[in-house]
């Protein structure tokens, strides 16, 4: 199959490389020619670990290959993948979809044959009907399909998630259509990974469904953490419990500073937005994501606490600012919410993240990046803990209690203990959900 995708973000590049992977001749496109140029150098605009290796495997096969010429990439193409953003629409939380559809209609500007426009990035129900009828206005003449392909990847793992995926869904309205999508996942078939055909549709709101779903687990357990801490449970035995029964499952269990990324906090929205727009409020969904936002908030109270009630004056160490590990990826990653509070209230901030800074150092204004550990903790009154990266998970917290002005931590993802404080010199611990020391 000779595919071209448009958008070589965290998903259209994951995705073309892994097509090229399957065998398939993939020519990836974008419109920002810093991206194209690194691409064509061999190096990978984002950090997502093993890509390099992949993309140069097949780079070298001579199966994949990056451009800015969108009408070379259609040429022959089997189908054409969309994957390009789609943010919250300033204003009213919709997803803007104007990266797609403005995607859509190039391709029905320069398509001249048969070809299956398959929309990979997260759209509201009824986008891809929408597509279907831009592309027919803009070139009446032209034979083509729609298909929704929603992707479930997630960043950090995504090779693995492409290539051996829980489910692949594919929303079709015709046969033919379905037999070119078929072709495309055939691996997958093969390897018995479910495929799984639908309606547009349906393509289209699962991948919300699931999403929210997600958001809403991830959202419930923090809210049971705030509780244990005050009842004097433990959230971790409490999920291990909940976790084992099988029709709850221990995945997405794990509590934290509140969620972020680029796809909950954004997805959750425009889903919120498309029931409001047809009459059917996703009143659980929207209080989701309101009790998000608040979870983010106590971690700043719970901070300050830390912190004998104010921030003026104090020097804190701050681990991690992505959204999670083995990502480079800062979108709306509770960091953004957290760490300005502590600048704000007149903190010195140091931080130290493995992939974060590139993004950070514009996002986080009045922050010393720090690229070791144990040098950002020197000398703080305090140390947070705000991404679980595996670096930060087997530190000598001794070593960094005995250089600290007043060993003190926060460790909002619940990665040491109480016991590990105490041993270490800490004069105070305190996690989510957990009962701590101050
Ligand atoms: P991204 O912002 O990282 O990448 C989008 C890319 O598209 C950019 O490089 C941009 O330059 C390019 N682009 C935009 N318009 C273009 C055009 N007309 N022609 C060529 N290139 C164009 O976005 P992402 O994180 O990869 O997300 C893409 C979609 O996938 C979104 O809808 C998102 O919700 C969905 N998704 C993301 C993830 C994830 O983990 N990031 C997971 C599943 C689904």
């Amino acid at each position: 199959m000779k595919i071209a995708m448009i958008g070589t973000g965290y998903v259209g590049l994951v995705s073309g490389v892994c097509f090229s992977d399957f065998g398939h001749d993939v020519v990836c496109v974008d419109k920002d020619p810093k991206k194209i140029e690194m691409l064509e150098r061999g190096e990978i605009p984002i950090y997502e670990p093993g890509l390099d290796r992949l993309l140069a495997k097949n780079v070298e096969a001579g199966r994949l290959s990056f451009t800015l010429d969108l009408p070379g990439a259609l040429h022959g193409a089997d189908a054409v993948f969309i994957a390009v953003g789609t943010p919250t629409r300033r204003g009213d939380g919709h997803a803007d979809l104007s990266y797609v559809m403005a995607a859509a209609e190039e391709i029905a500007r320069i398509a001249d044959h048969y070809i299956v426009i398959v929309t990979k990035s997260t759209v509201p129900v009824g986008t891809n009907r929408q597509v279907k009828q831009a592309v027919k206005k803009a070139n009446p003449k032209l034979d083509f399909d729609v298909a929704s392909n929603p992707e479930f990847l997630r960043e950090g793992a995504a090779i693995d998630d492409f290539m051996k995926p829980d489910r692949v869904i594919v929303g079709v309205q015709t046969e033919r259509a379905a037999e070119v999508m078929a072709e495309i996942y055939r691996p997958l078939y093969l390897r018995e990974f479910p495929i799984l055909t639908t309606d547009l549709e349906s393509a289209e709101m699962i991948k919300y469904a699931a999403n929210a779903f997600l958001a809403t687990k991830i959202t419930f357990i923090n809210e049971i953490a705030a509780l244990c801490e005050r009842t004097g449970a433990d959230v971790k035995q409490v999920s291990q419990g909940m976790g084992l029964d099988g029709r709850i499952g221990k995945k997405f269990l794990h509590s934290g500073p509140g969620y972020g990324g680029s796809c909950f906090p954004k997805d959750t929205r425009a889903l919120a937005r498309t029931g409001q727009e047809y009459g059917i409020p996703m009143q659980i969904t929207e209080k989701v994501i309101s009790v998000n936002e608040e979870i983010k908030r106590r971690m700043i109270d719970k901070l300050l606490d830390m912190c004998d009630g104010t921030f003026n004056g104090k020097t804190i160490g701050v681990l991690g600012v992505t959204f999670k590990p083995n990502t480079d990826d800062m979108r709306e990653a509770p960091s953004l919410t957290i760490i300005p509070a502590l600048v704000g209230g007149g903190a010195k901030v140091k931080v130290c993240d493995p992939q974060g800074r590139h993004e950070g150092e514009t996002l986080l204004p009045g922050v010393h990046w720090i690229d070791d550990p144990y040098k950002c903790t020197h000398k703080a009154d305090l140390l947070v803990i705000l991404t679980e990266w595996n670096e930060f998970r087997a530190l000598d917290l001794k070593r960094i209690a005995r250089k600290m002005a007043s060993p003190r931590l926060a460790d909002l993802r619940n990665i040491y203990s109480v016991k590990d404080a105490k041993r270490a010199g800490f004069e105070a611990y305190e996690s989510v959900g957990r009962a701590g020391f101050l």
